[in-house]
This record gives structure tokens, C-alpha cells and sequence, in this order.
């Protein structure tokens, strides 16, 4: 049989179930806590904790300096936080910067408050890339910067996961803070789009 065959898991899916029958085995973890953990992240954490953390800033500055300051505990008052992020640290973006995320040495992200990270994110090819030639990679991601801004990128380790402040659109002055959070996406907290209206 090829071993290389497309119908086949991916050797880290593969490591990681090997990995997960030889804790349950030992006593260590519970399958069902495992699959209870997942679906907890994949369904009712997701995106829009964060959407819910920005729009918040965009309306109330108090709300926005707190979280500036410190980002798990602004975001303990909208109830969003757990494992995963011990430290969280928030970077806005402006008209001459722009931030953007990545863990270079693995997947590091701050699941609390954005969920899962997306399958690209965990890419060698945007890890090693946006240190390398960031403009260039998110251009490819369709954000195209005017040479004229500054671009920086954070590396996430397992103590620090960032969450990027994005520009309020213009035009939505009017916008409850429900509107503004649906604008918000999770390539604009990650810094590899732009918030539109
Ligand atoms: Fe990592």
C-alpha cells in the first residue's frame, strides 16, 4: 500500500490519537474530557469573543485603556478567558502601524478569545514568512500596506499570546456595539486583514 496516499490522516493527526490512547490507557486523561475541551473551543468560544473584546474598545476608551494595560483582565469583564493564555497582550494598530500575529515556533494563539486557530496559521509557510517577508505574505493574503506603514510582528510563546487592536472603520460612528462587533473578523485580530465596513 503507498503510504503517501491521500486517504491517509496526516502524521500529526496520527502522533496525536497514538499520543491520546496511550494517556487514556494510563489513567491520565478521559476521552470524553478530551472531546469535551475540543468542541468547548471549536463551538462557543470562536471568533467572536474577540469581535465582542474590539468593539468594546472602539465605544468605551476606560474599557480600552484597561485592556491596553492588560488584556486577560479586560477581557475576564466580558467573561471570556481559561487555559490557554496566561498573559495577553494587545497591539493596535493605526494609520502608520500595523501588527500582526504569529507563533514562529509553533501554533501559540489566544484561544479564550478567538477560538481554534485557523489551519494556515499552524502553516510552516506563514510561521517562517511572516518574520521573513511579512508585506510581502500579507499582501498575498490579500492586505495590501502602503510602504509608508510600519509593519510589526509579534511572536507568540506559550506565556504571551497578542490580539491585534484593528482600525475602526470610518463611516460607523452610528453603529451600536453589537453592529461594530460584526465587522470585526478573526484574520483583523490576527493582523492579516483590515477591518471593512
Ligand atoms: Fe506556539
Amino acid at each position: 500500500m503507498d503510504n503517501h496516499s491521500n486517504t491517509e490522516k496526516p502524521w500529526q493527526a496520527v502522533r496525536t490519537e497514538a499520543v491520546e490512547s496511550l494517556l487514556v490507557e494510563l489513567g491520565v486523561i478521559d476521552s470524553a474530557r478530551v472531546d469535551e475541551f475540543v468542541r468547548h473551543y471549536e463551538e462557543k468560544v470562536g471568533p467572536k469573543g474577540g469581535a465582542r473584546v474590539v468593539a468594546r474598545a472602539w465605544m468605551d476608551p476606560d474599557f480600552k485603556a484597561r485592556l491596553m494595560a492588560d488584556g486577560l483582565a479586560a477581557c475576564a469583564e466580558l467573561g471570556l478567558g481559561g487555559p490557554e493564555t496566561e498573559k495577553l497582550h494587545v497591539v493596535e494598530n493605526s494609520a502608520t502601524v500595523h501588527n500582526a500575529v504569529v507563533c514562529t515556533l509553533c501554533s501559540c494563539y489566544p484561544w479564550p478569545i478567538l477560538g481554534v486557530p485557523p489551519a494556515w496559521y499552524k502553516s510552516s509557510a506563514y510561521r517562517s514568512r511572516m518574520v521573513r517577508e511579512p508585506r510581502r505574505l500579507l499582501a498575498e493574503m490579500g492586505l495590501v500596506l502602503d510602504p509608508a506603514v510600519e509593519v510589526r510582528v509579534w511572536d507568540s510563546v506559550s506565556e504571551i499570546r497578542y490580539l491585534v487592536l484593528p482600525e475602526r472603520p470610518a463611516g460607523t460612528e452610528s453603529f451600536t456595539e453589537e453592529q461594530l462587533a460584526s465587522l470585526v473578523s478573526r484574520d483583523a485580530m490576527i493582523g492579516v486583514a483590515k477591518v471593512a465596513l
